[in-house]
């Protein structure tokens, strides 16, 4: 069996959906497992509507509108006349949505976020599957929630592998084309749960392992990995292959082709994973597989912006050293701050790290009763894997170097004069 991901972007429009019908018919459809996306951006659409359910906000009713509308377009461009019976279906998860909305009684933010967020995957999986059929494509829609089961940590679950392994192998239809919603789960209540933001390449690992699948491929909009991101950087070139460990450390130092988290299970069972295009499904793409001899010869970028860096030092002069290391790292935890790089000398301690939730300066009150804390906002942090004098210059080049760690294989980079 193949497991196959569509993303968002794959998806956002009924030319998208058309694409899907194209893609399969040109690879092969028999004995494939279709994980989907919720529809080009519904998902942060539906982080509105959260938002204005908590906050009890007027604009609530044109926020779940706004999500409708959406759908509504694709459905109509999809389907010649609304008798299909894709318009019941989805006008009756709308009716759930706005069913939970009115009803719950959860003052859970998290709970809550996955509970509405979820309908993205389910609405799109709808339509896909709908649009499949009426094509002559026949397809086996499941509910992924009776499949992979997660713990109720709710916008962040982690899988039980156990249920998940048993639900998948006993009850998933081989020798046809199913479909399913990527990102979803449902913990031991049966409520809705979700694996973190962009988790459907999660999703398809998950599978694909339980399943002992062939292969996986991720379609995107782009022709594969790239050793850098086109946006940043000119000529950027495909790795035609390379190895998990190669593609794990990409993903680490916030490579987004790939979701980190997918390729563990993948790897654990050998199974390869293909990234290709969409546009143009038979260019093979990129496969990461075992093997050493994989590893790109190529220097590969990682950009990551709107970093802040923090430089601790002790107020007396003392060491910091190993216990006020952990307590440090205990705050950033607790705060959420996600560490993406580390130095330290004697008496002092830098960090480069992401802050997603806007905790810094809470953190900041506790951590200046220590320590003298400084910090630079807005940094960016380039990660070259394999770098070599040229690739050095290009990212230094015009700006201003305020961090550098070199070991054997990467080369980290903090500049500040960076847009
Ligand atoms: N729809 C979810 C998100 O946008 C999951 C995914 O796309 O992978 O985060
Ligand atoms: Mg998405």
């Amino acid at each position: 069996m193949r497991v196959f991901k569509f993303g968002g972007a794959s998806v956002k429009d009924a030319e998208g959906i058309r694409n899907v019908y194209d893609v399969l018919q040109k690879v092969g459809f028999e004995d494939v497992l279709l994980v989907v996306s919720a529809m080009g951006k519904t998902t942060n659409a539906l982080e509105v509507v959260i938002k204005d359910y908590f906050d009890k906000s007027s604009a609530l009713q044109s926020s779940v509108q706004e999500v409708k509308k959406y759908h509504n377009q694709i459905l109509l461009d999809l389907f010649e006349n609304d008798k299909n019976e894709v318009f019941v279906a989805v006008k009756s998860l709308f009716s759930d949505l706005e069913y939970f909305l009115t009803h719950n009684k959860s003052p859970n933010y998290n709970f809550v976020y996955d509970q509405i967020v979820s309908f993205g995957e389910l609405i799109s999986t709808t339509i896909l599957s709908h649009y499949m059929n009426f094509m002559g494509i026949q397809t086996q829609w499941i509910d992924v929630r009776n499949f992979i089961k997660t713990n109720s940590n709710y916008r962040d679950a982690e899988v039980d592998w156990v249920s998940t392994q048993k639900n998948i192998s006993k009850n998933v239809k081989r020798k046809i084309l199913n479909v399913t919603q990527g990102f979803l789960g449902s913990d031991e209540n049966n409520f809705t749960t979700t694996l973190g933001r962009e988790g459907s390449d999660y999703t398809a690992a998950i599978f694909a392992y339980c399943l002992n699948a062939e292969s996986v491929t991720i379609w995107k909009d782009v022709p594969g990995v790239m050793n850098a991101d086109p946006r940043y950087f000119e000529n950027a070139s495909l790795l035609n292959q390379i190895s998990y460990r190669e593609a794990i450390e990409l993903a680490f130092y916030g490579a987004t082709v790939i979701h980190p988290k997918t390729l563990q299970p993948l790897q654990k069972k050998e199974i390869p994973l293909y990234v290709k295009s969409f546009i143009n499904p038979l260019l093979k793409g990129t496969s990461v597989s075992k093997g050493v001899a994989l590893e790109p010869f190529l220097p590969c970028f990682i950009v990551k912006r709107n970093q802040l860096l923090i430089s601790l030092s002790s107020i007396d002069f003392s060491f910091i050293m190993e216990e006020n290391i952990s307590e440090i790292f205990a705050l950033f935890h607790q705060f959420k701050l996600k560490v993406n790089l580390i130095q330290n000398t004697a008496i002092s301690f830098s960090v480069c790290v992401e802050d997603k939730f806007d905790n810094f300066k809470s953190l900041n009150t506790i951590l200046s009763k220590k320590f003298k804390v400084d910090f630079s906002e807005n940094v960016t942090l380039y990660t070259i894997r394999h770098f070599d004098d040229m690739a050095t210059q290009t990212v230094e080049q015009g700006k201003k170097v305020i961090l550098k760690q070199v070991s054997t294989e990467t080369m980290q980079i903090v500049t500040s004069d960076d847009k």
